[in-house]
């Protein structure tokens, strides 16, 4: 009986301290949320870095414009401390010129909506070439070097529309994109031209990084929007000698120096180790970077913004770092995690938000088993905050260098259903942005920094 009550009163005690703690818990996201709903300044802080700087492709006059603002924000804030850490990024530009169009077997002119893809030579003049249609690097093979030498590849490989997780759609096409222009010139292509990775069917064509072989001929490579690919093939199914006329002005310079940005708060019980937070600065040249990745930079803004204009005292140091050139080569997150290394500087965890900003739904992490047993015990403090999504897989190209065995790594998960409408397109603006799903992603993610910085992440075993 003795034994029973004891049992029972320590049950009662510890559920008393476990209920006035999770009380506490979720009055501090209730309180994180409406301060960012009814204070927030991420819309603002959008709207200023998609119209009055735009976009910003790393090693440009725009990015460097960026930084400085990035930095001015982040010191408005009132952190211990903002500094700049040199990053050394590419310098690519594409001219002012880009054009592809034909002539229809009627005789008329037809120009196609296309942009060269990021990283592309450009045609010192025009390349005028049959175009020869594939799906995949196999076709490629079954053609051979006979059917492709002297013409223009056009790889037409829509993304896998029955995939409910775009990401995933989009990755299953990626290789198109990165290595199609190299594969198609080993097989003597003078030209590359991709259908754009979208799922959107409009006449925006999507640009992203290419990358060059070693040792392979480097052909200019464009992206066509959905429309003119579907137009292109329509054409070439009619007239397969048709002449493709392909003019691009993009220009390599050398590398060139630029900075992450990064602000930082002390932490009161455990300063050595910390918390980052982040999102890239750089976007693609094209449209204003606003889902990719403005939304995720405001929105770590806001993290420090909110945190402390609530008057919360963070027990881990805390960083937002506004990392450079995640597009072209990751060269932002590789120099954060080696200098972070060099410094000896231990990282508990590690958030980042570059799905575009949509309504959140929860957070996917790269964790082990004990860490990630910790982040689904916080599911029932973040569900009434429709953040339902809480699972293993990847977080984010920027801060995924920091991977060790230490640290817990997390991405912000959106409904992504229309990131790929936008992504590395001219329609990628301020206004295709919604203020409300900003806040509540800027909300969740200032929540979960909670929740780590109070609970503290185990330590691999
Ligand atoms: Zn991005």
């Amino acid at each position: 009986m003795k034994n029973l009550g004891v049992l029972f009163f320590t049950t009662l005690v510890s559920h008393q301290i476990c209920w006035s703690q999770s009380n506490s818990d979720s009055l501090m996201l209730d309180k994180i949320h409406h301060e960012i709903l009814m204070h927030g300044e991420c819309y603002e802080n959008l709207r200023f870095l998609c119209k009055n700087i735009g976009h910003r492709l790393a090693g440009s006059e725009s990015a460097a414009k960026a930084i400085a603002w990035g930095k001015q924000i982040l010191e408005n804030c009132n952190p211990d401390s903002v500094f700049l850490m040199p990053v050394e990024v590419p310098h690519w530009t594409r001219g002012n010129f880009e054009r592809g169009s034909y002539r229809k077997e009627n005789g008329e002119s037809s120009t196609l909506a296309l942009t060269a893809l990021g990283g592309s030579v450009g045609t010192n003049g025009t390349i005028k070439s049959q175009v020869v249609e594939v799906k995949s690097f196999d076709d490629l093979k079954s053609l051979g070097e006979e059917k492709i030498r002297g013409k223009i590849v056009f790889f037409n490989k829509a993304m896998d529309a029955a995939l409910i997780n775009t990401g995933a759609a989009y990755g299953g096409a990626y290789p198109i994109r990165g290595a199609g222009p190299s594969e198609a010139a080993k097989y003597g292509a003078v030209g590359c031209l991709i259908r754009s990775l979208t799922l959107a069917d409009d006449n925006y064509p999507h640009t992203g990084a290419t990358r060059y072989q070693d040792s392979i001929a480097q052909i200019p490579a464009a992206a066509l929007s959905s429309v003119a690919s579907r137009q292109l093939s329509v054409d070439l199914k009619s007239n397969p000698s048709l002449i493709f006329e392909l003019t691009l002005s993009c220009e390599a310079f050398p590398r060139t120096m630029q900075s992450n940005v990064i602000a930082e708060i002390k932490g009161k019980d455990f300063p050595d180790e910390y918390i980052t937070i982040g999102g890239h600065l750089d976007s693609w040249d094209i449209g204003e970077g606003a889902h990719d990745d403005g939304t995720g930079i405001v929105q770590s803004i806001e993290v420090l913004r909110s945190l402390l204009a609530i008057g919360y005292k963070p027990r881990h140091s805390i960083r937002i770092v506004l990392f450079i050139n995640e597009e072209f080569g990751n060269d932002g997150g590789e120099t954060y995690a080696r200098v972070c290394k060099e410094q000896n500087l231990i990282h508990v965890a590690a958030i980042e938000s570059d799905g575009g900003g949509f309504t959140p739904a929860g957070f996917s992490c790269e964790t082990n088993d004990s860490q990630f047993l910790l982040f689904k015990s916080w599911a029932p403090l973040l569900e009434p905050y429709n953040l339902f999504k809480f699972r293993q897989g990847g977080s984010g190209v920027d801060i995924r260098p920091l991977k060790d065995n230490r640290i817990a790594l997390f991405g912000l998960q959106v409904d992504g259903q229309r990131y790929f409408d936008y992504h590395h397109s001219n329609n990628d603006k301020f206004e295709n942005v919604n203020k409300r799903e900003l806040e509540l992603g800027a909300a969740a993610m200032a929540s979960l920094v909670y929740l780590i910085d109070k609970s503290g992440i185990p330590a691999n075993p």
